[in-house]
């Protein structure tokens, strides 16, 4: 709607989100001098990362000596099946003891061992103890800690607004980012913030499926907008499924029962009552990559040994409930409350879910600057850390290590960044865009469109993949988009518009993953192809998605591994493919 009131706000560092990662980049760019504005969709400290529940990673050698962040670099590469940024992985590991560390300083109470080290708890596919917690609830403590830490920077944080789009300037190789259109949810109002800088810290996709541990907002609006704007994305088709989510009632079909069960003694077992990873990885049974005891219980219950509800029982009742009532409060209490399941005395019932986008924006290791200029990205929008896979903890290391380098990188950019003049038709144009569906006389529910959108993914693009299925996904994909979505009331807190938005960004992640996993010809960490079983050395490269009016999909060689961690490996006798 031409001619539409704007509200113009300028900022120096624009932060979009208020997760761990959009918490961490703020500080970050506060530190280093800039005026920084947080945005985020939800209230204040409701962002995705609270429901973190296990832990975080840091090789602090507390329980395990022998452990390094070699070690957790050459755990994070093998595990993410080499297709992690080997710089982006080490820089992970390296930096994990130090933010940590820091976060202890700020007030985060980690668990401890009766002597005061802080207590690390194995994690699936980790050579070591590393990963540190707070009960289940460490996400929790993470963002309460770093939200004080906001506040007391007196960081500008405003909740419930919503950013529709991302603004540039300039063409070719001099295109920059230089703000984002967005939408008061209180107000209704329409803004166009303008930045030197901005930081997309807005989360993951895993929502696009029907069967999900991700909540409401995860559609993956920031590759959809970061695409829209012509950054590179990359890995999409890349999604974990964990192992164990809730199988019943159907409200809580997909909800996380997290790997600290596995990780405190849980063990799994088939309808037969067979400890069934003995077949799939004997070594380390419940406790191996998230990818391979995915598929062993989609094997188990596709091979008639489930229960009937298509699960398989994930079991700690041996261990004495006190123990289980203080490692695992959450669990027994969200199990209690859905179930009537006492986990202290029962098993519980579970099967994967999507759970977490190791695909997202393509980024530099030492900025995490997009391929597009002056746009940073950080946290699970972002690609590149866990490869084919990702290891349980490794996400809130993530947050807080590339949070930092992110919000560092951009306050630096936006000192150097010339002020720019935003251009009007482009601000009418993206509101004619997000309006367009108000009053539609010929157009269907954008819940519906969501709805049939994570039947498909669930169908055609989950754990089991192959060229048919992902192109019958595909077709039923492009038929959905051409339909006209309609929506009644305004702009004011208005859930069917934010469905609208919704739909639309999933319908473009939703294409980025289709097309990436038909291009990507072999099997892979998460990406399971039946027609294609096997790994192969030459796909050991990353599958870009970049918009040239069309999707256009090319393939990016990785670097070599760094000389210490090869040298680790090596001395293992470690595959390094
Ligand atoms: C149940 C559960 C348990 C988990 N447990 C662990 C664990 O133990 N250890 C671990 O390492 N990882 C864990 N994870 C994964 C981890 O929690 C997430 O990957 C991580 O929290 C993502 O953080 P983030 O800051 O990138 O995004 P989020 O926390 O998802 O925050 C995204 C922010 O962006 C905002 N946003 C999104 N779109 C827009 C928009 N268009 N406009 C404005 N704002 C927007 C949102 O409102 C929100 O504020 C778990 C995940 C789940 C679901």
């Amino acid at each position: 709607m031409p001619g539409q009131n704007v509200r113009t706000v300028p900022v120096e560092v624009l932060v979009i989100g208020s997760g761990g990662a959009g918490l961490r980049a703020a500080i970050a760019a506060h530190d280093a001098g800039a005026q920084v504005t947080v945005l985020g969709r939800t209230l204040q400290g409701k962002a995705h990362t609270v429901m973190a529940e296990g832990g975080i990673n840091a090789a602090l050698g507390d329980l395990d000596p022998e452990d390094s962040w070699i070690v957790h670099a050459a755990d994070t590469l093998k595990e993410g099946e080499f297709l992690s940024h080997p710089e982006i992985a080490e820089r992970l590991a390296r930096d994990a003891p130090e933010r940590l560390f820091e976060l202890e300083r700020w007030g985060a109470v980690f668990d401890r061992t009766p002597d005061g080290r802080i207590m690390q708890r194995p994690f699936g596919a980790h050579t070591y103890r590393r990963t540190c917690h707070v009960g289940d609830r460490t996400g929790l403590e993470l963002v309460q800690t770093l939200l004080a830490q906001v506040r007391k920077r007196g960081i500008d944080i405003q909740e419930e607004i919503v950013i529709t789009s991302l603004l540039t300037s300039g063409s070719g190789s001099g295109k920059r980012a230089i703000g984002a259109t967005a939408v008061d949810l209180k107000t209704g109002e329409f803004y166009c913030y303008l930045a030197r800088a901005v930081v997309l810290a807005s989360g993951g996709y895993a929502r696009v499926y029907k069967i999900t541990s991700s909540p409401g907002e995860n559609f993956g609006h920031g590759p959809a907008m970061a695409y829209r704007a012509g950054a590179e994305l990359m890995d999409m088709e890349m999604v974990q499924f964990h192992p164990t989510g809730m199988t019943w009632p159907e409200t809580a079909m997909g909800i996380l029962v997290t790997e600290a069960v596995r990780g405190e003694g849980g063990v799994l077992k088939n309808s037969k009552g067979e400890r069934f990873m003995t077949r799939y990885d004997a070594k380390r049974m419940e406790l191996s990559a998230r990818d391979i005891v995915a598929r062993a219980i989609y094997t188990e219950v596709k091979e008639g040994r489930g229960t009937p509800r298509g699960a398989v029982y994930l079991d700690i009742s041996h261990k004495p409930a006190p123990f289980i009532r203080k490692k695992l409060a959450k669990m027994v209490k969200m199990m209690q409350d859905f179930q009537g399941v006492d986990i202290t005395k029962e098993p519980m019932e579970i099967a994967p879910t999507a759970h977490y986008a190791m695909g997202g924006i393509r980024v530099e290791p030492d900025t995490a600057m997009t391929s597009l200029s002056g746009l940073f990205a950080t946290g699970e929008v972002a690609s590149g850390v866990h490869g084919a896979n990702r290891l349980g903890g490794n996400s809130l290391t993530d947050l807080v290590v590339f949070g930092n380098i992110a919000g560092k990188a951009a306050a630096e950019y936006a000192k150097a960044a010339p002020a720019a003049a935003p251009d009007r038709a482009e601000i009418d144009a993206e509101y004619s865009r997000i309006t367009t569906s108000f009053g539609r006389k010929d157009g269907i529910s954008p819940a519906v469109v969501q709805e049939e959108v994570r039947e498909l993914m669930w169908q055609h693009a989950a754990i089991e993949r192959s060229a048919a299925g992902l192109e019958e996904g595909l077709a039923k994909l492009q038929a959905l988009a051409k339909r006209a979505m309609a929506v009644s009331g305004d702009l004011r807190f208005n859930p069917g518009w934010l469905d609208y938005l919704d739909a639309g960004n999933a319908l473009v992640v939703c294409e980025a993953i289709l097309r990436s996993a038909l291009m990507r010809q072999e099997s892979r960490g998460a990406h399971m192809r039946t027609d294609f079983p096997e790994m192969r050395k030459d796909w050991k490269r990353n599958i870009i998605c970049v918009n040239r009016g069309r999707m256009l999909l090319k393939t990016r060689p990785l670097p070599e591994i760094g000389p210490e961690v090869r040298q680790w490996m090596q001395s293992r006798n470690m595959s390094l493919q």
